[in-house]
């Protein structure tokens, strides 16, 4: 039986639940190592080591190292481990000052100077993206089930009607208003990423009338290129749809409304970003 771990390092532990929701590995796979539920030191050796969160800490750095050390496989599993995420709030200055101000440190990990993914300090074999990924996307990692194919975008796997003749001047703000079933949030005037969003999720947000905050990462028509690539593929959806002035457009993609979407690809914007080739990506 394929025995796996999974090395929780600075995140929410999101990916877990979605992992534990996955019902069926529970027969097919033996889990030996998990903070969030299984009481063990170290991890074993195992096939597959999973990772989630980013390297934020000492700590977290130091356990990577050690972990990858016992894996035959190591995939990164997550916005956090493979873009930076939530972790990355912490490279906020008041966050940083916050943090730092604190008496009781006592015990407390070090931070290191800036948050990274996992793949600056060790090689990946396999990359997971999500916030979090879904049940279906992990089984496909662990089954290494080949025939899943993930859509080129989510737009392919919404089910919502893009509309010619219905052009909103302006954006409505993250989720306001009333949403209309079966037609493109764009053409609502949401602010919904999802045509340049990798598919595989199969759009559980916009199905439910929340735009896509692109939490899958970049399509494979844009995740070897330089982030602003990819910034500008969305304006220019929204400029074929859409009145909505394009200073407009470019205040949201800054805005806290979508400030999910800033700081989990801060990666992106930092310019030492790695080139993941897609080939690697699920
Ligand atoms: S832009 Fe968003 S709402 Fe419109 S089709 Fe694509 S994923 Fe669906
Ligand atoms: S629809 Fe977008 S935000 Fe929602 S899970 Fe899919 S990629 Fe992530």
């Amino acid at each position: 039986m394929k025995r796996f771990a999974v090395l929780q390092l600075s995140g929410c532990a999101g990916c877990e639940v979605s992992l534990i929701n996955a019902d069926e590995w529970v027969d097919q796979f033996k889990l030996v190592y998990m903070p969030l539920v299984i009481s063990a030191y170290d991890v074993p050796d195992v096939d597959v080591l999973l990772i989630s969160g980013g390297v934020r800490t000492d700590e977290d750095l130091y356990k990577l190292r050690q972990a990858v050390k016992r894996a035959k496989q190591v995939v990164a599993v997550g916005t956090c481990a493979i873009s930076g995420g939530v972790a990355n709030l912490g490279d906020r200055d008041e966050v940083r000052e916050l943090f730092l101000a604190g008496t009781q440190r006592l015990h407390v990990p070090r931070l290191l100077p800036k948050s990274h993914p996992v793949d600056t300090y060790v090689p990946v074999d396999l990359y997971l993206p999500g916030c979090p990924p879904t049940s279906e996307l992990f089984m496909a990692v662990l089954q290494e089930n080949r025939d899943f194919q993930a859509s080129k975008t989510v737009c392919q796997e919404c089910g919502r009607k893009k509309l010619r003749d219905m052009r909103p001047e302006h954006l409505v703000g993250f989720r306001q208003g009333r949403v209309l079933p079966d037609i493109c949030l764009i053409n609502q005037g949401y602010l919904c990423v999802g045509s340049s969003t990798r598919g595989g999720c199969r759009a559980p947000c916009t199905r439910a009338g929340h735009p896509c905050v692109g939490c899958r990462g970049p399509s494979d028509a844009f995740i070897e290129q330089e982030s602003e690539v990819w910034l500008k593929s969305i304006k220019r959806v929204f400029s074929s749809m859409t009145d909505v002035p394009e200073a407009e457009i470019d205040e949201a993609l800054r805005s806290p409304q979508l400030a999910l979407f800033l700081f989990q690809f801060s990666d992106y914007a930092s310019g030492d970003r790695l080139v993941r080739p897609k080939e690697k990506v699920l």
